[in-house]
């Protein structure tokens, strides 16, 4: 048996226990030390799950040089893995079978849950809940980690403003403040105060700029100013730096043409340098080979060595280092330094998750039995996708609806499905479990619920969403959807996107409803108007003609496995929405890319309302269809007195802000209180308004509460000309509201 500094024991599994007083970066380097050239480029080295460890060994093609390259020591990871058995079968390998016994770290993609599914990220972003993100996040890590998981590949906190864009779903939309936020909510749920067996690894990623993807088609190239950059994408990136994440993962687009994945400024400059970030980063997924298609690389020898230098720690197949590392370091191409660097910051990682001590610490069968999918996180789930719930309209107080009394007719194929509430990115989970909404309607018994689908979302294998493949054009249903309005007091519709619309690969061009519902919609508010239309869909869409004539409009998104049940008590008034959204709803794909925090033209508009010299389309308005932070409430609240105990920010001073809201209504109500600013004159253009802070206020009927805020420098800081974060002197103004039209205005200098 080998005996290591960091300590020595008789079993192999525990070689690297002991002295458990050292600090990790001691422990580190006496593993590293004992390390061979392979096996140092073996721990950049990460595979895809290939071996059921129900059936026998893998004899032949890929799968049998990948179980070879296990046995020696040549993989530091593996992801796509699922369950204690298989991980404890794979982990035996590296622990017992390998020269130095050094344990792998299992990867999985815990989007928004395991087995037991969340909102999808975008939805929870609308609650504007922090609290109840990092409690999301903290049931994923749990279900995770008692199926043997110890990393998830998440948050993502890509900011995009391009609805058209398939992986918005993921994210946290639009705005880089609130983005921030919550990617910190995440993180923290996810690695818990400590990392317990019930707390994993996070990964920030997309490292950086993929929502920003020309046109929102997905992969495609990106261009962005530094401006865009350091004021826009980055800030998210930098918070769950300070709050502590593990890992990151860089990304397949390019910036200022160098692909990400062998960007040096990135990784290396900013990252590593600037923001003193000390865990590991992973490709994404064939990134570097993809750095050949890009014309940056000549070969994947090349692309390895470009990932190598710029600071692209493990790879995430690709085979680059794998293939090639040992190589270019003996030729002098990538220096032993920057792997010895590499390998430090996996193997720290592995420390931290007490892998070393205990490699099957994740593996307990009992647990895992007991966990999965249990009441707790059931509720928690539910308790979240009600909080994710945007009531976008409602006129002649349609909704709540009447608990008794009521002919209901539910109309739409989504409806019925068990499968798209899902959403996209839930790959731990199985299809047909989430509580569908008609199941979610027939809990409450005292209306008579008649159901017709209508027509179909799309056709087909629905893992396989292309839109030319799988359109429907079939309305042979309409006519009895069309007969059950007739003879109803109230219709629902559920109408929008089936949950693997969206997602990775899956941008559409077209953001209305897909397929024929549109007319369906038409067709049956003919029949019967008084119509309650429930969204579910994974981005913004544009629905000018609902907007305008459908009294009430839910959006409900996919909302996971307790979808039903979350929207039926949303609709009946069990509880009263407060989501508000997290990215603007464009009126007509044209207006795409559409986003509260614009900056003015030179001519943002005209006094003469003849000329068309001004910034504007001459056939739609410049307005969006709803904007950011909006949404309704079964409440009504009203803003009033708007105070600053000071209108002069002073270096290192505060300024008090205080706002009286007042629930008009006779329900108890929650509301997103939101304040923004504005920098009018800077040394580089400012935003109209940026969101700087927000509260959520519950508010009992007929009563006000004051809600207050403090603002400081960090507040109107941001990266100016110097190409540095810093607050500049200048004059302010300042908006409280319930959105980002908010009104109530005050204004403030900063003097330094
Ligand atoms: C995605 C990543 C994901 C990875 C592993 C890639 O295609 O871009 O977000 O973590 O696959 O599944």
């Amino acid at each position: 048996a080998l005996v290591f500094a960091i300590g020595c024991s008789s079993s192999r599994q525990s070689n690297f226990a002991g002295k458990d007083k050292l600090p990790i970066d001691r422990k580190v380097d006496s593993v590293l030390k004992l390390m061979t050239l392979e096996e140092k480029v073996g721990q950049m080295n990460q595979y895809n799950g290939f071996w059921d460890v129900t059936g026998p060994v893998p004899k032949d093609g890929q799968a049998a040089k990948k179980y070879e390259n296990l046995k020696k020591g040549l993989v530091g990871s593996m992801l796509n893995v699922r369950g204690v058995k298989d991980v404890r079968a794979l982990q035996k390998i590296a622990v017992e079978e390998t020269r130095l016994g050094i344990p792998l770290i299992f990867g999985f993609d815990v989007v928004h849950g395991y087995k037991t599914v969340s909102p999808i990220p975008l939805a929870e972003a609308a609650s504007w809940d922090l609290e109840a993100m990092k409690k999301s996040a903290e049931i994923a890590a749990a279900e995770a980690a008692v199926s043997g998981l110890n990393w998830t590949f998440a948050p993502m906190v890509d900011i995009s403003r391009d609805a058209r864009w398939g992986r918005v779903m993921e994210g946290a939309g639009e705005d880089p403040y609130l983005g921030s936020q919550i990617a910190i909510a995440r993180v923290k749920g996810f690695q818990g105060d400590k990392l317990d067996e019930f707390h994993i690894a996070a990964c920030t990623k997309h490292f950086a700029g993929y929502g920003f993807a020309e046109s929102g088609r997905d992969y495609n190239t990106v261009d962005i100013s530094d401006n865009t950059l350091h004021n826009i994408i980055l800030p998210p990136f930098k918070a769950t730096v300070d709050a502590g994440v593990l890992t990151f993962m860089n990304s397949f687009n390019e910036l200022e043409g160098i692909p990400a994945t062998g960007n040096a400024y990135l990784q290396r400059n900013l990252l590593k340098g600037e923001w003193k970030f000390d865990g590991f980063v992973v490709s994404d997924w064939g990134s570097m080979g993809e750095m050949i298609a890009h014309g940056y690389a000549k070969d994947m020898k090349d692309a390895a060595m470009k990932a190598a230098n710029a600071g692209s720690d493990m790879d995430m197949e690709s085979y680059g280092y794998l293939n090639h590392l040992v190589t270019l370091v003996k030729e002098g191409k990538v220096s032993e330094d920057k792997i010895n660097d590499a390998v430090r910051r996996i193997l720290k990682v592995k420390f931290e998750l007490g892998l070393f001590e205990n490699p099957y610490k994740y593996c307990d069968e009992n647990r895992e039995k007991q966990n999965i999918g249990k009441k707790e996180f059931q509720d928690g789930v539910l308790d979240m996708a009600k909080k994710s719930i945007v009531l976008l309209k409602n006129e002649n107080k349609l909704l709540p609806l009447k608990k008794s009394g009521q002919k209901i007719a539910v109309i739409g194929a989504l409806a019925n499905d068990k499968t798209s509430p899902l959403g996209s990115w839930r790959i731990g989970a199985d299809d047909n479990t989430a509580i569908s909404f008609l199941e979610g309607m027939a809990a409450y018994k005292g209306n008579q619920i008649t159901y017709e689908k209508g027509a179909d979302v799309a056709l087909g294998e629905p893992r396989f969403m292309v839109e030319t493949k799988i359109n429907t054009t079939d309305k042979s249903s309409f006519d009895k959807a069309i007969a059950a309005a007739k003879q109803a007091d109230v219709v629902i519709m559920v109408l929008g996107e089936h949950g693997l619309q969206t997602g990775e690969g899956r941008s559409r061009s077209d953001i209305t409803l897909p397929g024929v519902q549109q007319e369906l919609l038409e067709a049956v508010y003919k029949a019967n108007p008084n119509i309650v239309l429930v969204l579910q869909n994974g981005r913004p869409l544009a629905i000018p003609w609902a907007a305008k004539n459908i009294p009430a409009i839910v959006e409900a998104w996919h909302l996971g496995t307790q979808s039903g049940h979350a929207i039926a008590q949303v609709l009946y008034g069990d509880y009263n929405p407060s989501g508000k959204l997290p990215m603007t709803f464009p009126r007509n794909v044209g207006q795409v890319p559409i986003y509260y925090n614009y900056k003015n033209t030179g001519r943002p508009s005209t006094d003469n309302p003849e000329s068309v010299f001004w910034s504007h389309y001459t056939d739609i308005e410049n307005t969006p269809l709803y904007p950011f932070g909006h949404g309704l409430s079964y409440s009504t609240f009203e803003y009033s007195n708007l105070k600053l105990d000071t209108k002069s920010l002073q270096k290192n001073g505060k300024i008090k802000v205080t706002v009286d809201v007042k629930n008009t209504s006779s329900v108890d109500g929650k509301e997103v209180v939101q304040l923004y600013i504005r920098d009018l004159v800077a040394s580089v253009t400012r935003p109209v308004r940026e969101l700087k802070g927000f509260e959520l206020a519950e508010i009992k009927a007929g009563q006000t509460k004051t809600v207050s805020f403090t603002i400081d420098e960090k507040t109107i800081e941001f990266y100016s000309a110097n190409k540095i974060w810093e607050a500049e002197a200048g004059d302010f103004q300042l908006f409280v509201g319930g959105s980002s039209t908010a009104t109530l205005q005050a204004d403030f200098n900063y003097s330094n």
